[in-house]
């Protein structure tokens, strides 16, 4: 994609040229080798999850439900939206990555066969060898390590307010343009997304 083909957009979001702006953040996080003590706190917080797990009442009813996508034009643009971006929003994952016990429920239901202990083997094979610094340890430089069926129902629910304005409203857009904004003033765009 050449400058040329870029949208102009304006400073309040809207893209200048008729399509709509959805405006993002931007991951800016260096990329850093995963540290030992970061696996550490990542298992703890496994094992004490699905220690937890033991003593919720009624574990079937209680799962955490496994939320799909959105669907259509709503999640061509959040998945844009999400690439462009890289994950801001992960940074709050810390070694916890928002998992419960209610979201160990939803897992082992899914994976009967598996013990405890092969559980948190699922989890810990997914740390990356190198994540964003500060960020969740799930999170790699292609993003999310885990799948949706591993991950909590935080991280499957959470849109930030540009993205979830856009899927509640996303009827109405015949074409948008992602712009990511970062705190310091860079600006990424995304091409073009028509229905
Ligand atoms: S939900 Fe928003 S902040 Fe999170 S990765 Fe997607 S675009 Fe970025
Ligand atoms: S588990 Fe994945 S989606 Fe959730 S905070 Fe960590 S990297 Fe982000």
């Amino acid at each position: 994609m050449t400058t040329q083909d870029l949208p102009v957009v304006t400073r309040d979001g809207a893209a200048a040229d008729g399509h709509q702006a959805v405006m993002v953040p931007l991951n800016q996080r260096a990329l850093v080798p995963t540290q030992p003590e970061r696996i550490r706190r990542i298992r703890e917080h496994m094992v004490r999850s699905l220690r937890d797990l033991r003593t919720l009442k009624q574990p079937e009813r209680n799962a955490s439900p496994l939320r799909p996508e959105p669907l259509g034009f709503a999640g061509t643009v959040a998945r844009a939206a999400c690439t462009l971006c890289q994950g801001f929003c992960c940074k709050g994952g810390g070694e916890h990555a928002y998992l419960d016990e209610r979201d160990m429920a939803r897992v082992r239901q899914a994976r009967p066969e598996l013990e405890a202990r092969a559980v948190i083997r699922l989890y810990m094979e997914r740390v990356p060898a190198e994540g964003y610094a500060g960020s969740c340890v799930f999170h790699g430089k292609q993003g999310c390590t885990l799948d949706r069926s591993l991950r909590s129902d935080v991280c499957n629910s959470y849109f930030c307010n540009g993205l979830r304005d856009f899927v509640n409203t996303a009827d109405g857009a015949a074409s948008v343009v992602v712009t990511g904004v970062s705190a310091d003033g860079e600006t990424r765009l995304s091409p073009v997304l028509t229905r």
